[in-house]
């Protein structure tokens, strides 16, 4: 073995341990396939792809359906592997050695992760016990770091919290360098950053084809941020980093638009099902803008209710032994069947 850099020595890697369950809601992911039309559109375009030549390296007919859906120019869309590829980029350009990233925990972990392989410092804020951001301590770690890229998540996995828009607002009179508002699950709440993005303002919009999109399988996310980033991005990312085939899913996935915001509307529909009958169980649930729920049991230990509920196949996150988030499990919200299966589950464990 030989050793690797000595800042990466004491990292952990980031697990999302699968199980084989019947009822799977640990991912986040959509329940719902995309639409048989999408797959078939799909699969007639790859028969036409000259496999022997690299694929468009600029993404542009992607981008420019990703920019027309958003209404934005195509030089403000940055397309990637997925949304953690755009975050990489992100931080491989902005953050690094010598330079400080700031993340409000609890929130998604690959954002100090990422920050801290690219080499940066992370200052973590903490968030208050019902896991809202207090303006207060976002100001002073912003005061107290000056740090080069800050990261706000909206709604926050895992908590489900959606920022207030005066939050965005006050962060970007304060921060002094890049603001990175991640809307992995925007598309579930009632409000999103896109209409801050310009090319005079240090902020950018980071989106995923893996949620809203039923694309999980595909990797495809993007950002929307001011033009001069986007150029910079450019000569970090490699080239050619978008193969062909995922270039033509995403393009054709914006010719459904309306399909997605049906299967969009059926979540939240079954998240408002799912948290009104938790909250006649023995169990705190916090308020969520997203396609899961985080909860937290009153009567006995996260862990139990989790293994429990692994006792009757279904799988959920366990957030509880992860800091301030004490006996906390995150559900991703199912298919009816699936959220019923969750349901029996719960009300068996519970004391
Ligand atoms: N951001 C957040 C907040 C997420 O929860 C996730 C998925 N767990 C991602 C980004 C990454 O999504 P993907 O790489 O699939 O686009």
């Amino acid at each position: 073995m030989i050793p690797v850099r000595d800042d990466l020595r004491s990292l952990e890697g980031y697990h999302s341990p699968q199980v084989d369950v019947r009822v799977r809601l640990n991912t986040n992911e959509s329940p719902l396939a995309p639409p048989a039309a999408w797959r078939d559109a799909f699969v007639a375009e790859l028969s036409r792809v000259e496999w022997h030549r690299y694929p468009d390296r600029a993404a542009t007919d992607l981008r420019a359906a990703i920019a027309g859906w958003h209404g934005v120019d195509p030089s403000q869309v940055f397309v990637a592997n997925g949304s953690n590829e755009v975050l990489q980029t992100l931080l491989l350009t902005y953050a690094g050695p010598g330079r400080t990233v700031a993340t409000f925990e609890p929130t998604y972990q690959l954002h100090a992760h990422i920050a801290r392989i690219t080499g940066a410092t992370v200052v973590e804020g903490e968030r208050a016990t019902d896991f809202t951001l207090d303006p207060t301590e976002m100001r002073r770690v912003v005061a107290e770091h000056q740090p080069h890229v800050t990261f706000l998540c909206s709604p926050n996995n895992p908590t489900g919290v959606v920022e207030p828009p005066e939050l965005l607002e006050q962060l970007l009179e304060v921060a002094p360098g890049l603001v990175v508002v991640d809307e992995a699950y925007a598309q579930f709440a009632e409000w999103t950053a896109l209409g801050h993005v310009d090319d005079q303002t240090p902020v950018v919009v980071v989106r995923t084809f893996s949620k809203t999109w039923s694309m999980a399988a595909s990797r495809l996310g993007y950002l929307i941020g001011p033009r001069w980033l986007v150029a910079e991005l450019e000569k970090v990312v490699l080239p050619y980093h978008l193969d062909a085939a995922k270039q033509i899913a995403g393009r054709l996935a914006l010719q459904f638009v309306d399909d997605m915001d049906a299967r969009v509307a059926e979540i939240v529909s079954e998240r408002t099902r799912l948290v009104a009958a938790m909250e006649l169980l023995d169990l705190e649930v916090f308020p969520s803008g997203a396609n899961f729920v985080l909860i937290r049991p009153r009567s006995m230990p996260g862990r139990e209710l989790w293994q429990g509920l692994l006792d009757r196949d279904v799988l959920v996150r366990d957030c509880s032994s992860w800091p301030r988030l004490d006996h906390c499990l995150r559900v991703t919200i199912g298919t009816p069947a699936e959220n019923d299966a969750f349901l029996d589950a719960l009300t068996e464990v519970l004391p």
